[in-house]
Order: C-alpha cells, then structure tokens, then sequence
C-alpha cells in the first residue's frame, strides 16, 4: 500500500475541460469505442517497451511476455485494463494525461463547428484517446510505474473527468499501466464478457499483442468454485495484421488497423497493401485519409509512418520513408533488412530505406491513380490536392505520374470546382494550338474575369485557371505536360499560332503605325512603371493589359513574395492597348495634355486593378475617374 501519500490535487487545462465535455456529449452514441483507445494505449506502450529493451534487457524485469489484461467486476460496477507496458514516470503522467500537449489545440477550438458528427471526427485527429474513458466512466483511476524504475515510483492518478485530478505517489510491484474504470449507471452493459470479448475482437484482432481476459465459467462447475483456479484466455487473434495473407484480411480488419495507426476515428478513403519478398524482404500497408490531418499544412509538422523491423515497433512518424509531399498518408512499413538498433540519422541516408521509400511512392501514387478514375477523386483533390502538387517541386523522379493526377478549374465550363485533368485539356486542345495556357492568380473571380483570357474566350481555346498558393512554384517546374508547353497568358508576347493569327499580326501592325502617336505619348508619361506600350490582340472588350517580359517574374508572385516580406526589385512590365476599345480612339484625338495625362493614368491602373494588383496611389485614380463622370454628365 502507499507510504509515501504525497497526494496533490491538480487542474485541468481549460482545454481538456471542453473537450471532455464535447467528447462526453459526440461520442456517447459510440461508447464502446473506449476500449479500441485504451488497448491502443497499451499496446503503444508495449511497443514501446519492446523497442527500448533491445538495448537495455533489464527494461523486462523478468518478464518480456507483453499483454493486457481487461477485467471486470460487476459488484463494485468496474472496468479494469492493465498493460505490462513502458509505462510513466510522475512527469510523463502530468503531461500526457493532465495536459493536451499537442501542438493544434487552438486551431482545433477554432474549427469546432457545433456540428456533433462532424466535431466528434475532429477530436479523432487530436488522439484524445484516453480521456474516452470518461464517456462511460465518472471516475477513473490509473496507476502506473514506468519499466526500470523502482517499486516505489508508482504514480496514482484520479479523475472525475471534471475540472481536476489527484496524484499520488504509491507503491506498485508491477510495471506497466492500470486502468480502472468507475462506470456510470448508464454504461453497466459493459460488464458483460460476452460483450467486452465482441468489442475487443472488433477493434483489437489485427493488434500484435494477446489481450487477456479470465475464462467464463460454464456454470456447471459452480458449487466447486473456491478450490478452481482462475483460468485465463487469450481472446484477440494477436497478430499483426500485415502479416497476414492479403487474402484473408476483411475490410473492417484494414479499417480498424488504420484507425489505431491514424489515430482517427473514420474510416480510410483507401489502402495499399504490399508483401515485397526478394533481395529485400518488407511489408507496406499505406492509407490515405477521408480528410486532410489538421496540420497537413504544416510541413514541419510531425507526419510519417510507423516503422517495424521483424514486428518489432521501432519508430513512430519516420518521415524518411515517405517524401514530403505524400505527408497525409498514414500507415506501416516492417522490413526484414534493417537492424533492430535503427536510429533516425540511420535512416536517412540508408540504401534499404531509399529503396522502400521509392516502391512506397510508386504504391502510393498508383493507389491516387485509381482512385482518379472513380468519383471518389474528387474529394480527394479538395483534401489534398494542394499537397500532392508540392510533389512536382519535390519529387521530379515522379513528375510526369503527378501531372496526371493534377485537377484545374478551366475556363471550359469556368467553375471554381478543380475537376479538369492535364490528359482532358490535352484532349480539347485545337488543331493548331501551341500549349498549355494558364492564368494565375489570387483568387477565382480575378483570374477567371482577367482581361488576358478575352482572345482565348473568343477563340475557344481552353486556359487553366489557378489560384492555389503553389500554383506559381508548380508552373515553375512542371514547364511541360505531353510535350506540350505549359504557357502563361500574361506573358511575353501572345503567339497562338494560328491561322487567323497570321491576320491579325498584319492588323496589330497596321495599328501600331497608325495608334504611333498614342503609344509614344504613354510610354512617354508612363516611363517609371511600364517598359514599353504596345497593340494588343490579346483584348476584345477591355481597353489594356499588362503583361510580363518572356523572361520576368509575373506580378502574381511579386506578390505573394512581397507579402512574406520579401523585397523583390520590381521587373517593368509591358502596357498592351486595344485599338478597338473608346477610350484609345478617344486619345488619339486627345489634344490637351492635361486630358490626355488623365486618360493614360486611369488605364494603366484599371489594367493593374483588374489583375488584382494594388494601385500606389488609389486617391488619385478615384479622382480622375470621377472628373471623368462629371465631364460625362455635363
Ligand atoms: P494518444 O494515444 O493519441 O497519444 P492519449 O490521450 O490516449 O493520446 O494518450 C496520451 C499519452 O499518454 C500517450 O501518447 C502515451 O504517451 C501516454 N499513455 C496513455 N496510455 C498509456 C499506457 N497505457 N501506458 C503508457 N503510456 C500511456
């Protein structure tokens, strides 16, 4: 019993206040699912374990045969589970178990939506795993001792789940975790064998450790019961799931393996699962998803896979067997051919590993593929679309398999919805029609109505319409797409090489000698901004444009990097004017300067307006434009 009773009593963080009441309230009419969480603890813990005593034996204290325990007591209306794990030291009890330490808390509060299914998937992610116990219990005591350490480290902690906890330092034998449960009334069907060995086979069978619970009576024997021993069974098949025939592992089975890894209470979007034997001999077994991790954005953040070595545990979050881009997926490599010792630096510059990675990439890749050809893509792009294009930066091994995995929104049916594939586009393309062309910009409304698009809408030839972040690095790389050339439309000098084409330079030529007078007169006033005035055939309705050198930055990612505070020496751009449009016809006959100087202005900000730039000096273009109603209205 304790000796030293130095028992405190402790709070919450708020956090861990609110989210037990959300979880207690979203996920009450999933109740069982605190089994799945608590075994998963534990089995975590003796995976851990496992790990750390291939270098320190003593870590097993005798004892290396790992299992839980799950038992119950109908009398006193508990529950208890009990690993043989690593288990916690006193520190590790209050920043695991008191604290969410988790980097996302608050964007989690943020994303909270009052939406009870929708938030009960979203505490999933978070692996608040062991506070489900309060979703059956009012209280809930643990006692642990963490392996190696003596017997008078034992640490109680106790809960109602409320506000606060205790803790005690007690003596415990054992080491390893023990869970008891208080039940409330409402759950006591848990004190059921028959129902507790359903619920554990359901969420434990693919767990490489024996649950154990003591056999049921048969009820014959009953009078003779105090001279019987108690007799224990093993009662999940105990095998790691990935060890088995393919063949044999039912869906669910995957499901509930994939939930364990993925600390996630949905199920999978999709899996792949491959037994590679050979010169190397290894098991992968990846899931993508039903959604994005709410740190997916954060490609620092941790994110990776779980690493085995002959079965034995090794490491979580091995970020070296998956590139960056591939961060969302979620699963297990086992490898015959690495040590048991296998550090992190190991891994990063370990032919075994690369090998491994470069088949998971292709699995991985093949599994997307497939899942491109059904309806399901589509919400698959919208979750992690952005994050798979990174791969074309990333990963140009693989470049030519992403791009055909990438969807656009396009001004062929110019909806925000990115459903268009680089092979559909491809097939649309007209006869004679010399790339790929695209548009990029900060959001949909800029880039779909941007003035640069009009001679493509009215010749029908198809633009991508991108307005991702990364769109601006992927063009950067992904320069080409079945030998077509990806071109930007505010760019350079337009060639669609066409027939008509040819006409109409003839026509642009005409203009500019006849427009000689205008174009002067702007380069003239507009010298600190632009290069260069020109005809356009770019425009059928608006009166200009600008458009960037062959060889210059485009304004959308001057942007972008100015934002992030970067300073970046502005590259001039080209005003291009469409002779056909009013206003240029009205400056030709423009006289006074003064006139002629407002007039100039107001088109080369209306044609940085509408790409969704920023005017240096909006007053003043408001100005001008009102002089302008005036002038009208008189
Ligand atoms: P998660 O398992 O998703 O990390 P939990 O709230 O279930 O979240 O557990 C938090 C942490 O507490 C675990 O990561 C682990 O470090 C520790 N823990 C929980 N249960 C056990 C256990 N049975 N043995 C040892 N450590 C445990």
């Amino acid at each position: 019993m304790a000796e030293d009773v130095k028992k405190e009593t402790l709070g919450f963080q708020t956090e861990v206040k609110q989210l037990l009441d959300l979880m207690i309230h979203s996920l009450y009419s999933n109740r069982e699912i605190f089994v799945r969480e608590l075994i998963s603890n534990a089995s975590d813990a003796c995976d851990k374990l496992r790990f750390e005593a291939l270098s320190d034996d003593a870590l097993f204290e005798g004892d290396a045969e790992l299992n839980v325990h799950v038992d119950f007591d109908a009398e006193n209306k508990t529950i208890t589970f009990t690993d043989n794990g690593i288990g916690m030291t006193r520190e590790e009890v209050i920043s695991h178990i008191g604290t969410i330490a988790k980097s996302g808390t608050k964007e989690f509060f943020n994303s909270i939506s009052g939406d009870e299914k929708k938030d009960s998937q979203l505490i999933g992610q978070f692996g608040v795993g062991f506070y489900s116990s309060f979703i059956v219990a009012e209280s809930v005591t643990l006692t642990t001792r963490k392996a190696g350490a003596s017997e008078d480290e034992g640490i109680r902690w106790e809960s109602e789940g409320v506000g606060e906890y205790t803790l005690e330092t007690v003596k415990r034998k054992q080491r390893g975790t023990e869970i008891v449960l208080h039940l409330r009334e409402d759950a006591l069907e848990f004190l059921n064998g028959y129902e507790l060995r359903q619920v554990i086979r359901r969420y434990s069978d693919h767990l490489n450790l024996p649950i154990i619970m003591i056999k049921e009576s048969t009820g014959e024997d009953e009078e003779g019961e105090e001279a019987k021993e108690i007799e224990y069974e093993t009662v999940n098949a105990a095998k790691a799931l990935w060890t088995r025939s393919k063949s044999d592992i039912t869906d669910e089975e995957y499901n509930e393996l994939y939930k364990h890894i993925g600390h996630d209470y949905d199920d999978p979007m999709s899996k792949v699962h491959s037994q590679v034997e050979g010169n190397l001999e290894y098991t992968t077994l990846f899931y993508i998803p039903n959604r994005a991790p709410f740190d997916m954005w954060d490609r620092n953040q941790k994110h990776g896979i779980k690493l085995y070595v002959r079965r034995v545990f090794i490491m979580d979050d091995a970020e070296q067997l998956l590139p960056p881009y591939l961060r969302f997926v979620r699963g297990i490599v086992d490898t015959n051919d690495l040590p048991l010792n296998v550090s992190r630096e190991i891994l990063q510059h370990n032919k075994v590993i690369e090998t491994i990675k470069s088949a998971s990439v292709k699995k991985i890749l093949g599994m997307v593929g497939k899942l491109a050809k059904g309806d399901a893509y589509d919400k698959f792009w919208k979750e992690f679309g952005t994050v798979l294009k990174e791969g074309l930066i990333d990963d140009d091994k693989n470049k030519d398999k992403i791009a055909k995995l990438l969807r656009f929104a396009t001004t062929h049916d110019d909806s925000e919805d990115q459903k268009v594939s680089l092979d559909e586009y491809v097939s649309r393309m007209q006869e004679d029609q010399k790339g790929i062309y695209y548009v990029v910009g900060e959001n949909h409304a800029t880039v779909k109505n941007s003035p640069h698009l009009e001679v493509f809408r009215k010749k029908g030839i198809e633009v991508l319409l991108l307005t991702d972040h990364v769109d601006e690095w992927m063009v950067n790389h992904l320069t080409e797409f079945d030998g077509k050339e990806l071109q930007s439309v505010t760019k350079g000098e337009l060639d669609l090489g066409d027939q008509e084409n040819e006409e109409e330079q003839k026509k642009t030529e005409e203009k500019t000698g006849e427009f000689k007078d205008v174009l002067e007169r702007l380069e003239k006033l507009l010298d600190a901004k632009i290069k260069e005035v020109r005809v356009t055939n770019r425009l059928t309705t608006s009166p200009a444009c600008l458009v960037a050198g062959d060889q210059d930055m485009e304004a959308n990612l001057q942007r972008i990097l100015e934002a992030s505070g970067q300073t970046i020496p502005t590259a001039k751009r080209v005003l291009e004017v469409n002779p056909e449009h009013p206003i240029l016809q009205r400056l030709k006959e423009e006289k006074d300067d003064a006139r002629f100087e407002d007039w100039g202005r107001i088109l080369f900000d209306q044609a940085l307006l509408s790409e969704g730039g920023k005017l240096e000096d909006p007053a003043g273009f408001v100005h001008r434009l009102n002089e302008m109603f005036v002038e009208i209205s008189k």
